[in-house]
Formats: structure tokens, C-alpha cells, sequence
């Protein structure tokens, strides 16, 4: 008795049914689930793997956004602790751990992620071998100054890329809008150097089409500035923690950001973000964000 399905659908041409995008998000807390949702709107993947290792939880996540597919452009979304189910991935985005605590220190979380960065980055090695891996996990940069996302997958540098500073960036110029009253995409500014508490802003880099705005306030930035740009900085620096203190995580603004990066990625746009890397032979070897092109 031939079924339904045999009787639909006659599969003349054998086609393997292979992904050309395939996404994978590890870790399907607060910042994962947000991330995941902003791929599926943004239509990058054909496919969304999702991996976490409490089971209820994860299966949860899969089902609730499978019964929205008729809303989305991504024909298949699973999940499995077993990560072959996330086999032939382009991406693969990492954003396990401890969340951080109201008041902790981004170093206080190192040791617990490097523990558990060991075994993700085995495994996804071992099924995606020709991935680019994107790191969402605090401390961003001190983990990859450990080099454990990149000595471990044994990637090439330009494959195991960092979410890093383009959150904090993106921060300025939503706080240099909020000041001059100008929507965020038309200011521009960088803040580099150390994803958090140790940032810096490039003041002499904050411009509206192309204006200088230390060409027309020069004591702009540092302390002193009568217009108290500083606070801008400070801000960016100091509201993550308060938004922590008041919703008990910050989840939203950072999984837009990396979804962000991963469109760079993804559909090859050598957009430039403020990334961090290996900066070679500058002071000594080491990971710093510098403005990135993705692609
Ligand atoms: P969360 O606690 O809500 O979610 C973490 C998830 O990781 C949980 O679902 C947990 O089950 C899962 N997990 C833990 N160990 C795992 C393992 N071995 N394998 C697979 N999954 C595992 O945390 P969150 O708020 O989503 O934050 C996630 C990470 O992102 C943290 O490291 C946090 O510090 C970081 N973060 C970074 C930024 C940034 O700007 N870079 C901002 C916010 C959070």
C-alpha cells in the first residue's frame, strides 16, 4: 500500500537533501534563544540546529519555533543534544555558559566556560570540520586570548571569530543619538580595544556624514568636555550591569548584535565590525578588537 507522501510526490531525481546554510546556536539560554529568533527573521539559514545539554528545554525551544514556520523562511529546524545533528553547519555560534551575575566581573566567568568551551568545540569540530565559529560566551576576548576556541578547533584565525566590541559599539551610537536626536544608524563611532569594562571609545572617529564631532567640539571624550561626552562612554560601560540588576540578564541587545555579525558572515557582505583578533606583533602577540571585515 503506497502512502500518501509515495503517491504525492515522485522523487524523479534522487536529490540529496544537503543544507547550503545551515546555522547552528549552542546553547539555548536568554542570548541563544534571541539569536536564533533574529536568524530565522533575518532568513540566513536553511537550516537551525539548536544544542544545549538540558533536554526539556532545548526540545521546548525546537517546538515552540517549528509551530511558527509558517511564519519563517527556514524550512528546517532541529535539535539534539548529539551533536551530529548539527553536521555540515557554515556557522556555528557559541553562546553556552554561566550567565553573569548582577555585580560579577566578566573574569569571574572564565574558568567555567573554558570547561565547558572543551568539550563543544571538540565535538563540533569533529561534525563541521569546515565551519566558521562565532563566540558569544563572557569573556569574550579573555577566552580567546587562552586561544581556546582556536587552539582547540585547530581553525585557521579568520574561522574562529569573537562577537567582541560591536555590541558596545552599536551602544554609542544608539547614546551619541540619543543626544543629538539623530536615529543610531546615522551616527557613527567605534569603541575597540577590550569587549567591556576595559573598552575604548575612538573619539576622534565619531562622525555624522562624515562631520567630525571633535572637529567641532575639540575637548570632546575625555574629562574636563563641558558637554560631558564622557558620560557616553560611561554609559555604554556601566548600563549592561544595570540592565542586569533590573531584569536579572541582558539577553536582546547582544543577540541582535551577533545576529548581525553572522549576516556579514553568512551572505558575504565584508560588512567591518569591531571584532576581536590576533594582533600580531604589536606589543606582544595578542586578541585585541580592532575594526574586523566579514565576510
Ligand atoms: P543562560 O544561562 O540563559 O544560557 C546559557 C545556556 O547554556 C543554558 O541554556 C545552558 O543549559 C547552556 N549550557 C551550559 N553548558 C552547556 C554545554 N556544555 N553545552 C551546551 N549548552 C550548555 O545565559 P545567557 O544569558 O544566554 O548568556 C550566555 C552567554 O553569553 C554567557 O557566557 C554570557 O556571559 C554571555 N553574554 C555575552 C554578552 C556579550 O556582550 N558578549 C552579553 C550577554 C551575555
Amino acid at each position: 500500500m503506497r502512502t500518501v507522501k509515495d503517491q504525492l510526490i515522485v522523487d524523479a531525481l534522487k536529490e540529496a537533501q544537503t543544507p547550503h546554510n545551515k546555522i547552528t546556536v549552542v546553547g539555548v539560554g536568554a542570548v541563544g534563544m534571541v539569536h536564533a529568533i533574529s536568524i530565522l527573521m533575518k532568513d540566513l539559514a536553511d537550516e537551525l540546529a539548536l544544542a544545549d545539554v538540558i533536554e526539556d528545554k532545548l526540545k521546548g525551544e525546537m517546538m515552540d519555533l517549528q509551530h511558527g514556520s509558517l511564519f519563517l523562511k527556514t524550512p528546517k529546524i532541529v535539535s539534539s543534544k548529539d551533536y551530529s545533528m548539527t553536521a555540515n553547519s557554515k556557522l556555528v555560534v557559541i553562546t553556552v555558559g554561566a550567565c553573569q551575575q548582577e555585580g560579577e566581573s566578566h573574569l569571574n566567568l572564565v574558568q567555567c566556560n573554558v570547561n565547558i568551551f572543551k568539550f563543544i568545540i571538540f565535538n563540533i569540530v569533529k561534525y563541521s570540520p569546515n565551519c566558521k565559529l562565532l563566540s558569544v560566551s563572557n569573556p569574550v576576548d579573555i577566552l580567546t586570548y587562552f586561544d581556546i576556541a582556536w587552539k582547540l578547533s585547530g581553525f585557521p584565525k579568520n574561522r574562529v571569530i569573537r562577537s567582541g566590541c560591536n555590541l558596545d559599539s552599536a551602544h554609542l551610537h544608539y547614546l551619541i543619538g540619543e543626544k543629538l536626536g539623530i536615529h543610531s544608524s546615522s551616527c557613527h563611532g567605534w569603541i575597540l580595544r577590550e569587549y567591556g569594562d576595559s573598552n575604548i571609545p575612538v573619539w576622534s572617529g565619531v562622525n555624522v556624514a562624515g562631520v567630525s564631532l571633535k572637529t567641532l567640539h575639540p575637548a570632546l571624550g575625555p574629562a574636563g568636555d563641558s558637554e560631558h561626552w564622557k558620560d557616553v562612554h560611561k554609559q555604554v560601560v556601566e548600563s549592561a550591569y544595570e540592565a542586569i540588576k533590573l531584569k536579572g540578564h541582558n539577553s536582546w541587545a547582544i543577540g541582535l548584535s551577533v545576529a548581525d555579525l553572522a549576516e556579514s558572515i553568512v551572505e558575504n557582505l565584508r560588512r567591518v565590525h569591531p571584532n576581536s583578533t590576533m594582533i600580531k606583533g604589536l606589543y606582544e602577540d595578542v586578541f585585541l578588537n580592532v575594526p574586523c571585515i566579514l565576510g
